[in-house]
């Protein structure tokens, strides 16, 4: 069949994002979408590397086979599309797109940081001396990575208010998200060899949306001195599709300028930084407007920094950026941040509202430019379960 694509559609030629996919009946597949369709690539292209029930097998194969692939697929879906193997996004199931191998989260926003300084440390300086130096990041739990649609239950723990004297435990009472993008690692590399930031196009296969759910009174409690745990542990969701790095093309810009100069590893050789924008939904409610272009620290800067103590990155590691906030209240894209710290309530549908109840649906979008409109991520939906 033609497949039929409305000139405005966030899933045109030039985006072609790649996701796995099941149907009643029959295993999970890699698929690509176009429009409101799921083109079964094992079948159309007759490749059984998309049989396979995650993108792993595919991404490890490398760059150039990325570009080969994308440039048949243009070419498949120019003409005639084999009927048997096109399926309607209506009538698919989604899975986890890949296996996840490392996760790792970054820091990167200097307008995120510089609020959860303030709110975290009132009685010093919100940035700490590395920011500027280093993209702060730590190693998140690759395990509890989930799909769009993944229930989230609530976490219980320890957590102790500041007028409290000892800790209690018990469900968080201040659940909160984090909106972020997310990098695919496709190709890995040596042990003992740092990747370059002129070497990320090389390793890095696309990017998705990232929730990462954060537990605020868990993790102010636990944090210092190694970092988020169990206040982030608990889980991280993904968007479904897989927007491939040269979809990205010309959403490409500058970052903001960095002053001091980074040192010559984190130097960028060409921008990577990113003009996706990106829309929080609260129950249904648009809350938050992130924009992705203010984040200080490149993903071809992570990248690099990850690694250059030669530490490896492998096929299905996932890096994600930090909470994306811009300089205005209406771009924060935490709900600590928005409503700083509880203090500030948002309205939700008319309703004053702080951190996250049971029953609350978060859904994320973003979009970037293309060279005729712009491309859509996959929607990333969760919905928060009681705790157990
Ligand atoms: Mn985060």
């Amino acid at each position: 069949m033609i497949i039929d694509v409305p000139a405005d559609s966030p899933y045109g030629t030039e985006n072609l994002p790649y996701g796995v996919f099941s149907t009643p009946g029959s295993p999970a597949r890699v698929g690509v979408r176009l429009a409101d369709r799921v083109i079964d690539l094992a079948a159309a292209l007759d490749d059984a590397v998309f049989a396979a029930a995650s993108l792993n097998p595919f991404m490890a194969q490398g760059r150039r086979s990325w570009e080969e692939t994308r440039a048949r697929i243009t070419e498949l879906v120019a003409g005639d599309v084999p009927d048997a193997a096109v399926h309607s996004v209506a009538q698919v199931t989604m899975h986890l797109p890949f296996e996840v191998a490392d996760y790792v989260d970054f820091y990167a926003s200097e307008h995120h940081a510089t609020n959860l300084g303030k709110l975290f440390r009132p009685d010093s300086e919100p940035l700490m001396p590395n920011w500027k130096h280093l993209p702060v990041g730590y190693h998140g739990r690759a395990g509890t990575v989930v799909n769009s649609g993944t229930p989230i239950v609530r976490p219980s723990g320890q957590r102790k208010a500041p007028g409290e004297s000892a800790p209690g435990f018990g469900p968080s009472k201040r659940l909160d998200i984090e909106a972020e993008l997310g990098f695919v690692v496709g190709t890995g590399s040596d042990l003992g060899a740092p990747v370059p930031v002129a070497e990320f196009a090389e390793h890095v296969f696309g990017a998705v949306l990232v929730n990462d759910w954060s537990a605020r009174d868990l993790q102010a409690w636990e944090y210092v001195p190694l970092g988020p745990f169990l206040g982030k542990s608990f889980a991280t969701s993904i968007s479904p599709w897989v927007v491939p790095l040269p979809a990205l093309e010309n959403a490409r810009v500058p970052t903001p300028r960095q002053i001091p100069e980074p040192l010559p590893y984190l130097r960028e050789t060409e921008p990577w930084g990113l003009d996706v924008e990106f829309s929080v939904r609260w129950n249904g409610a648009e809350v938050s407007r992130p924009p992705y272009r203010e984040m200080y620290w490149s993903p071809a800067q992570m990248l690099a920094h990850l690694t250059v103590n030669g530490a490896t990155c492998r096929t299905g590691d996932l890096f994600a950026s930090g909470t994306i906030s811009g300089p205005a209240r209406e771009q924060r894209g935490a709900f600590i941040e928005l409503t700083w710290g509880g203090a500030d309530p948002v309205l939700v549908n008319g309703a004053e509202r702080t951190f996250l109840e049971d029953g609350d649906e978060i859904t994320l979008t973003a979009s970037a430019p293309t060279a005729s409109g712009r491309l859509g991520f996959g929607e990333l939906s969760n919905r928060i379960l009681p705790a157990r």
